[in-house]
């Protein structure tokens, strides 16, 4: 009953990479930049098992970026070919990469990561991967008839390396859908069906993260305009309800997102975020506990994960670790309250 988990990246070390930003550059390169993200990754699973952290991850320590470290491991793609496109339905420009031909898988892209983890934690493991939708958002397009084509080709890449993480022991593969409350219509239109084919197959638990974005000022400034009650998620909830993924991770500490509606994924397990990435302020325990407790007004306790808002990456370390706690903390004083 409210297992505790992280929704995906957390900050890299200041020796592996640039701190406190998205997209940083690496400090180290070749032989030394694997051993450094594998020594990183174990420090990460350490600290989230001291912390009380059922299903740990990796996190996202292999990673540049958690789209386009999938990304960089797929044929089809132009890197030279940088167009600037305005994303998330153009709430911020980026400098993105152009999908210039059929996009193929040269092979594994996760696996040595997933393995390397795999051995060093009896505990349950998640994997994040990029949403095809997400994917789509963040890559221009200069070879698919179609947004949605393009999404059911990358589908199909992101089948294969979930497929193989599953293999290596995986427990729960989580497709991350950042673009999903820019888009609600294609959502309901393709974005759904796009993640039906990436977990087509697979046996180990999957979810979906949907969210409002990392705390850069980009989101900070677009969430400004979405008045006092983010209501977004009512439009395709009750399609993602009938969709075959099992969890729905999103976002309730300190959010706009109104809780009552979680009770439209009344058949689905709810990982409720109830630690916030946009500020440095440590929770306590007891407020990671009352958010759980509100959100168990919509959601029964067998039903529920403990989770984070979103991923940590731009976050300073110290305050990610002391906020793994938090949660773990959290989470253990609702269990008791309710056993
Ligand atoms: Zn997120």
């Amino acid at each position: 009953m409210i297992k505790t988990t992280v929704a995906g990246s957390l900050p890299k070390p200041g020796w592996l990479a640039e701190p406190e930003m998205i997209w940083a550059p690496w400090h180290l390169e070749g032989d030394a930049l694997v051993e450094g993200q594998q020594d990183a990754a174990m420090a990460w699973i350490k600290t989230q098992e001291d912390a009380g952290i059922d299903i740990v991850s990796d996190g996202e320590q292999f990673r540049k970026h958690f789209v386009h470290g999938f990304l960089e491991s797929i044929e089809g793609i132009d890197w030279n070919k940088i167009t600037t496109m305005g994303i998330r339905d153009d709430r911020y420009d980026a400098q993105v990469p152009t999908v210039t031909a059929k996009v193929r898988r040269k092979g594994s892209v996760h696996g040595a990561g997933a393995e390397f983890c795999r051995h060093r934690t009896n505990n349950q493991m998640k994997f994040t991967l990029p949403g095809p939708m997400t994917i789509c958002d963040t890559i221009a397009n200069e070879h698919y008839a179609s947004r949605p084509d393009m999404a059911m080709a990358f589908a199909e890449l992101l089948n294969a390396e979930a497929k193989e993480l599953e293999a290596l022991g995986v427990d729960v593969i989580q497709f991350d859908e950042p673009a999903f409350n820019a888009f609600m219509g294609d959502v309901k239109e393709w974005g759904i069906e796009a993640l039906h084919r990436a977990i087509d197959g697979l046996e180990c638990k999957t979810a979906v993260h949907i969210c409002y974005g990392y705390g850069i000022q980009e989101n900070l400034d677009w969430k400004e305009t979405l008045g006092d009650e983010w209501r977004q998620y009512e439009e395709f909830f009750p399609a993602l309800n009938d969709s075959r993924i099992g969890q729905v991770s999103l976002e309730c500490a300190d959010s706009k997102v109104p809780l009552s509606v979680i009770g439209l994924l009344r058949d689905k397990e709810v990982l409720v975020g109830a630690i916030d990435v946009a500020s440095l302020d440590v929770e306590t325990p007891e407020k990671v506990a009352a958010t759980l407790r509100a959100a168990m007004e919509f959601v029964d306790p067998e039903r529920s994960g403990a989770c984070t808002n979103c991923g940590r990456a731009p976050l300073p370390r110290r305050v990610a670790e002391d906020k793994l706690h938090a949660l773990g903390a959290g989470a253990e004083i609702l269990r008791k309250e309710l056993a």
